[in-house]
C-alpha cells in the first residue's frame, strides 16, 4: 500500500483501428503503455515528451474520460475505475484541469462570473452573496482585479485568460490540478507570471500537480519529480534535480541538450534530436527509441530494456545502465 495521492499502476491504453463491416479491429495504437507512477500531497510531477508520446491520452485517461484498456488508478485512496458514478462524481471535484490553450477554453459568450462559478454552482450550495464572494476570491488569488467579475473573457489577454482558467479549476478546492502544456499557447513575458503563481498557489493552498509538457526547462522550473515518456512507455523517472543533473536514458540526453543555457553562445552549439517518433502503430521491436538513438546496439532492436533502478528514486530503461 502507498500512502500517495495517485497511484498509477500498470496503466495501458490502446486504441483500436477498426474497417470492414463488422469494425473488427486490424490494428492498435499503443498511445500508453504499461505506465507505473505515484505523487504524493503538496508534489508536482512533471511530465515531459515530444507530441505523440501519450501525454494527452494519459490526461484523458486520468481525469476519467476514457477508459484504460489496462491498469489501474487510485486517486485519494479510490479506485477510479471500480468505484460508483457516485463516487466518482465526488471524486472529479478534487481532480481538475487546466487546459493548454485559455482562448477555446473559456466560453466566449459567458461573464468571468460564470465561467468561474460554474463549478461552484454544479459542486456547492452558495447564496448569491457567498457565491459573488467566492468568484471575487479567487479572481483575487489569481491576480486578477474585482472589477474583471462583470468582463467577458475576450477582454482580456492570453495570461489573463488563463489566470481565469485557473480561478475556475481552484474554486472547488481541488486536491490535484492537471496542468496541461499551461504556457505553451500564451506570450513569453505572461508565461513567467502563470509559472511563478502556480508555484505561489501550490504553496499557498498546499495543492498537487501533475504538469505535462514538452518543455523539459519549464518542467524542471516547477517540479520534484519528472517522468519522461516516449512512444507510449516511460524511459525514465525520478526527482528532478538528478534527472536533470544527471540524466541516464538517451531520450532525457538529447531533450536536454536541446536547451540553450547562459553558456550557449550559438544555435550550432544546440543539438536536436534528428528524425520523428514513430508511428505507436507498429513501434519499434526492442527499445523503442533505438531508430534515433545515437548509443544504439544490437540488443535494442530485439530486446525491450528492463526498468533499471539507479538510486534514491531515479529509473531509466535502457541496455546501457
Ligand atoms: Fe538507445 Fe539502446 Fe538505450 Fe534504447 S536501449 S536508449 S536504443 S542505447
Amino acid at each position: 500500500m502507498s500512502d500517495a495521492l495517485l497511484q498509477v499502476s500498470e496503466l495501458t491504453k490502446h486504441f483500436p483501428i477498426t474497417s470492414g463491416f463488422f469494425s473488427r479491429p486490424e490494428a492498435w495504437v499503443r498511445a500508453v503503455d504499461n505506465i507505473n507512477f505515484e505523487v504524493h500531497q503538496g508534489e508536482t510531477l512533471g511530465v515531459v515528451g515530444e507530441s505523440g508520446c501519450g501525454k494527452t491520452t494519459l490526461v484523458n485517461v486520468l481525469l476519467n474520460l476514457i477508459e484504460p484498456t489496462a491498469g489501474q488508478v487510485i486517486f485519494d485512496g479510490i479506485d477510479l475505475f471500480g468505484c460508483s458514478k457516485k463516487k466518482l462524481r465526488e471524486l472529479r471535484q478534487h481532480l481538475q484541469i487546466v487546459f493548454q490553450d485559455p482562448f477555446w477554453s473559456l466560453n466566449p459568450r459567458w461573464l468571468v462570473k460564470d465561467i468561474i462559478g460554474e463549478p461552484l454552482k454544479v459542486h456547492l450550495d452558495l447564496k448569491p452573496g457567498e457565491f459573488i464572494k467566492r468568484v471575487e476570491e479567487l479572481l483575487e488569488m489569481v491576480g486578477l482585479p474585482d472589477d474583471a467579475i462583470y468582463k467577458s473573457p475576450h477582454e482580456f489577454s492570453g495570461g489573463q485568460r488563463q489566470r481565469i482558467a485557473i480561478a475556475r479549476a481552484l474554486g472547488i478546492n481541488p486536491k490535484l490540478l492537471v496542468l496541461d502544456e499551461p504556457t505553451s499557447a500564451i506570450d513569453i513575458f505572461s508565461q513567467a507570471q502563470i509559472l511563478e503563481l502556480l508555484k505561489d498557489l501550490k504553496k499557498r493552498l498546499n495543492l498537487t500537480y501533475i504538469l505535462i509538457s514538452h518543455d523539459l526547462s519549464v518542467v524542471h522550473h516547477m517540479s520534484d519529480k519528472i517522468m519522461v515518456m516516449y512512444l507510449g512507455e516511460v524511459v525514465e523517472y525520478g526527482p528532478a534535480e538528478a534527472i536533470f543533473n544527471r540524466p541516464a536514458h538517451p531520450y532525457t540526453k538529447a531533450l536536454l541538450s536541446a536547451i540553450p543555457d547562459i553558456n550557449t553562445e550559438s544555435l550550432d552549439e544546440i543539438s536536436e534530436l534528428e528524425g520523428n517518433v514513430p508511428s505507436a502503430i507498429n513501434p519499434p521491436i526492442g527499445c523503442r527509441f533505438n531508430t534515433r538513438c545515437s548509443e544504439v546496439m544490437a540488443v535494442c532492436m530485439e530486446k525491450k530494456p528492463a526498468v533499471s533502478d539507479i538510486g534514491s528514486g531515479h529509473t531509466a530503461s535502457c541496455h546501457l545502465l
